[in-house]
């Protein structure tokens, strides 16, 4: 195929996730109307939400209807319950501006690797993001400021693409930031912690693949899922591509009352995973991030879930059960046994 025809193909695939990114919902009626919610239930809607409404189509289609008590809705969906708001519950809750470097959009926590917020914007909003209060696109688009920090600290080993969600740049804005990445002699790895697969599994194209196969270092890559729902045969697909070419593929889940708080759910989610050769790696308890507070499962009950799940799966099933505390050297390991 000549480059001509092959850069054809590759525009009508990308510009065809960037057009079923145009079908998520961004409107609670629109929304209310698709799933058939009962006249009561629409009085539960937070209607003017300021981290607003965005799920994608294809998510949408999995929540069952006629109820909000649905796993995939309620992560998606703003409530009324946002507005109740407990003092232990801030804005910042894993304390990001501190760990900032040199007001750039690098976050520097840990030893050896930092984290690079590389946009705000998301395919799908969670509602219990712990990042949703930030508008880092007004540090602006461009990373070189964030490169040239890289480059001046050899003791930086990892570099984690975060957000926001790092697949809704465009291959263009990747592809410079990976290969920016890659000339770096110190960096041995790029790790990617992306939910964008779970709305848009299409988003995993040849572009974006080809962009990976052309780097020297490791590439990792986190995908976010919290509930067995969220999976499919498109999104392992999507994954196995992603294998096939050499990138580890291991899951990140947040505990969430009312979405995965229970030993039946945690187990099928970590056995479907592991079935498709991805590794659980780690179950967070929430941060506390306002607005969130209904989502939150204690600690006592997470040891208890993990406890039994400890008895049920293999232990490569089995994630690390985490919680994040600004300012310790690593991420917190929540004992169960
Ligand atoms: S996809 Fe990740 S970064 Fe985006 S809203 Fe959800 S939790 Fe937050």
């Amino acid at each position: 195929m000549s480059d001509k025809n092959t850069k054809k193909r590759f525009t009508a695939v990308i510009s065809s996730w960037r057009q079923i990114q145009l079908q998520n919902f961004t409107s609670w009626d629109k929304l209310a109307s698709f799933l058939q919610w009962p006249e009561k239930d629409k009085e539960k809607v937070l209607k003017k939400a300021i981290f607003p409404l965005n799920l994608p189509f294809r998510l949408a289609q999995k929540a069952e209807t006629n109820t909000l008590q649905d796993p995939i809705l309620k992560q998606f969906l703003p409530s009324l319950e946002e507005l109740s708001s407990p003092s232990n519950f801030s804005l910042d809750p894993v304390q990001d501006k501190n760990f900032q470097k040199a007001g750039s959009k690098l976050l520097h926590k840990y030893r050896g690797r930092a984290l690079l917020v590389t946009t705000s914007a998301c395919v799908m909003n969670c509602r219990f993001c712990f990042r949703k209060n930030f508008a880092y696109e007004e540090l602006g688009k461009d990373f070189s400021k964030e490169i040239q920090i890289i480059q001046q600290d050899p003791s930086l080993k990892e570099i984690i693409l975060s957000g926001g969600d790092p697949l809704s740049l465009s291959d263009a804005s990747l592809e410079k930031l990976l290969q920016d990445l890659d000339n770096i002699p110190h960096i041995q790895r790029i790790r990617f912690h992306s939910r964008f697969p779970i709305g848009i599994p299409e988003r995993i194209d040849a572009s974006f693949l080809k962009i990976l196969s052309s780097l020297q270092k490791q590439v990792v890559f986190i995908l976010h899922v919290n509930h067995p729902k969220e999976l499919d045969n498109d999104i392992y697909q999507a994954m196995k591509s992603l294998q096939k070419i050499g990138i580890p593929v291991l899951t990140q889940s947040v505990l969430l009352q009312g979405v995965n708080d229970s030993a039946d759910t945690l187990q099928k989610l970590f056995e479907d995973l592991s079935d498709h050769g991805i590794i659980p790696y780690y179950l967070h308890q929430l941060d506390r991030v306002q607005g969130a507070a209904h989502f939150e499962v204690s600690e006592e009950t997470g040891k208890q879930l993990m406890k039994e799940l400890s008895t049920r799966i293999s232990g490569y099933s089995l994630p690390r059960y985490v919680k994040e505390e600004p300012g310790k050297p690593s991420k917190t390991s929540i004992s169960f046994l």
